[in-house]
């Protein structure tokens, strides 16, 4: 179809707003152009977080040269042409938004070639304003150029966060259509390095590989289609849902793996977030997120598509068959694929695993026997707790002990937390944190979006005690570990915090990777303490800053009163 504006009726109808909001909208819209002009290779390239410069270069139909022009006028687009098209649409674009909205806050340079032209045309606009225009030779395909990204509008600017903030934001948006896309080859370049590669061979596994790399790769598993059903989409009464999802082996700590994708545009849902958690429900331990890769394939007219500018939301028809076709097809898939798993075996590789008792209670890293770790330098106890008696531990989780006045129920690992983040940030700022060298250096291997959060903040982990050094392409080599994690999932910690440590200021980081390594170093729920493991955790307590509650806010300790237990015994 050739580009036109659209008829103000159909103006009127569609979702229109802005789609620019920051450097990885440029390329997500313009990532989609190209994937709409049917291309098999795309290439992206960028400088200085986005805002210095952004190109994306593919290999698709390309634009007549009679129509570069209007390409860039608003709401012309080559996708849609009548009210009937907006009920099915079939592209990733169909406003005919982007590439104005994106010329109107930067300077845009494009070259492009279309099928059976036999030269190209170059255009260069500023502002969007058209300050240069010409042939240009160029193989068939398309090539934008934005440059000085939100120069003229100083607010944007400084909403953005740091570069590599945005490039960890870009590299998530190409590493989802390289996910969506297995048969289109994405090269992503960030600074001149190389971030992400895929093969484009069709192959959806291959795609895993890159972006999230070989561990969680080795254990997809493929979803399953429904036989029959599955054939003939006309007999369906559920939407075919294709892709995959990660065995509960590779759970995460957050949800940044699970991609959805309606006919291949990549969306956020809650909803679906929802309904894949669900489908796992008893396979993970608490707290810990599967890794799941999903499109649903529906008919155009049920799905809207056309709710919200930046098209990242869509509405179903029937919420109801979409969820229950998800959670079906995940669930078939973990019981027909996945070695049944057991809880105990998920534990094992998540949780700590045993270790000599009497390691839980010294001060961070000393070993050995039970020793006492020094109060929290240059903090007085604000809120200390009076002395307290043990009386015995309740379900393997909490401690009970009697105080002057009244009953304490102490959560072990609340209190543990508390306690080791207080060692832990203190030993951060006299620079004595116990470091342990691994026998031999341990190579991990992060995604793209990772990779650019670990090069931004080596040094805050230096300062923990993580030895980490760049080991070729987005694998690092581990050297030594804090003490506290020496025997623990610190793998789990590290990840833990390079997907949740993109944007924040340092003292955010600090934080976090204290609260981070004292969770996981801490004594589980669950576990058997003796007498005198329970006595140096009290005593320990006692000696923190802020004992009735741990790092994430939430309370170590319930009190009864007496005056609470008498009345509860009716007692005057
Ligand atoms: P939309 O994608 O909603 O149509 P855009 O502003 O993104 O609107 O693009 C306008 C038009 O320019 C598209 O409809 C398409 O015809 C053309 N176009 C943009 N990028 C490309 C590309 N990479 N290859 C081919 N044509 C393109
Ligand atoms: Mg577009």
């Amino acid at each position: 179809m050739p580009i036109k504006v659209l008829e103000k009726e159909i103006v009127s109808r569609i979702a229109a707003g802005e789609v620019v909001e920051r450097p990885a909208s440029v390329v997500k819209e313009l990532v989609e152009n190209s994937l709409d002009a049917g291309s098999s290779q795309i290439s992206i390239e960028v400088r200085g977080g986005g805002v210095g410069m952004v190109r994306v270069m593919d290999n698709g139909v390309g634009i007549p040269s009679g129509e570069v022009e209007l390409a860039f006028d608003r709401y012309a687009t080559s996708k849609i042409g009548s009210l009937e098209d907006l009920e099915s649409i079939k592209s990733l674009g169909f406003r005919g938004e982007a590439l104005p909205s994106i010329a109107a806050v930067a300077q845009v340079d494009i070259v492009t070639c279309a099928v059976g032209e036999s030269v190209g045309s170059y255009l260069s606009l500023k502002d969007g304003i058209v300050e240069n225009k010409g042939s240009q030779g160029r193989s068939q395909g398309t090539t934008v150029t934005v440059r000085n990204l939100f120069r003229k509008v100083p607010a944007r600017l400084k909403f953005l966060k740091s570069p590599a903030t945005e490039n960890s934001h870009i590299a998530n948006v190409v590493s989802q259509y390289a996910l969506a896309f297995p048969e289109v080859k994405f090269a992503l370049f960030i600074d001149g390095r190389v971030v992400l590669r895929t093969p484009g061979n069709g192959q959806l596994i291959d795609s895993v590989i890159q972006v999230y790399g070989l561990e969680i790769a080795q254990n997809m598993l493929e979803i399953r289609g429904e036989g029959k059903e599955w054939e003939s989409r006309a007999a369906a009464s559920s939407p075919p849902v294709t892709g995959m999802i990660g065995s509960p082996a590779v759970s995460r700590s957050n949800r940044s793996y699970l991609s959805f994708f309606v006919n291949r545009r990549w969306i956020t849902s809650r909803l679906l977030a929802w309904a894949v958690e669900e489908a796992y429900h008893g396979l993970l331990m608490p707290g810990k997120h599967p890794v799941a890769i999903i499109n649903i394939s529906l008919l155009p007219n049920e799905v809207d598509v056309n709710i919200h500018p930046t098209k990242t939301e869509v509405k179903f028809q029937n919420e109801h068959a979409v969820i229950g076709a998800v959670q079906k097809a995940i669930r078939r898939t973990l019981i027909e694929l996945a070695p049944a798993p057991k809880i105990e075996e998920v534990a094992t590789i998540y949780g700590a695993p045993s270790e000599p008792r009497q390691v839980l209670w010294t001060s961070a890293g000393s070993g050995g026997s039970p020793t006492c770790s020094p109060p929290v330098a240059g903090q007085t106890p604000t809120v200390s707790l009076p002395v307290l008696r043990i009386l015995g531990q309740l379900s393997s989780s909490y401690i009970i002990a009697e105080g002057p006045d009244g009953l304490y129920l102490i959560d072990q690992h609340a209190a543990h937390e508390r306690i080791l983040f207080e060692q832990v940030i203190n030993q951060r700022s006299h620079q004595g944190i116990e470091v342990q060298g691994l026998l031999e250096p341990v190579a991990f291997e992060v995604n793209p979006k990772q990779d650019e959060t670990l090069r931004a903040h080596y040094e805050n982990l230096a300062e923990f005690g993580f030895s980490i050094e760049p080991f070729g392409d987005r694998t690092y080599l581990v050297r030594a570990v804090p003490v506290l994690l020496h025997q623990k999932d610190w793998v789990g910690v590290v990840r833990e915090l390079l997907d949740s440590l993109s944007g924040g200021d340092k003292g955010d980081w600090i934080e976090k990777i204290a609260i981070s390594i004292a969770c996981h170093s801490a004594v589980r729920a669950g576990q058997e303490l003796t007498d005198d493991e329970m006595r140096e955790l009290i005593r320990q307590l006692e000696q923190v800053a802020i004992p009735h509650t741990c790092p994430h806010g939430r309370p170590t300790m319930i009190r009864l009163s007496s005056g609470q237990l008498r009345r509860e015994f009716g007692r005057s």
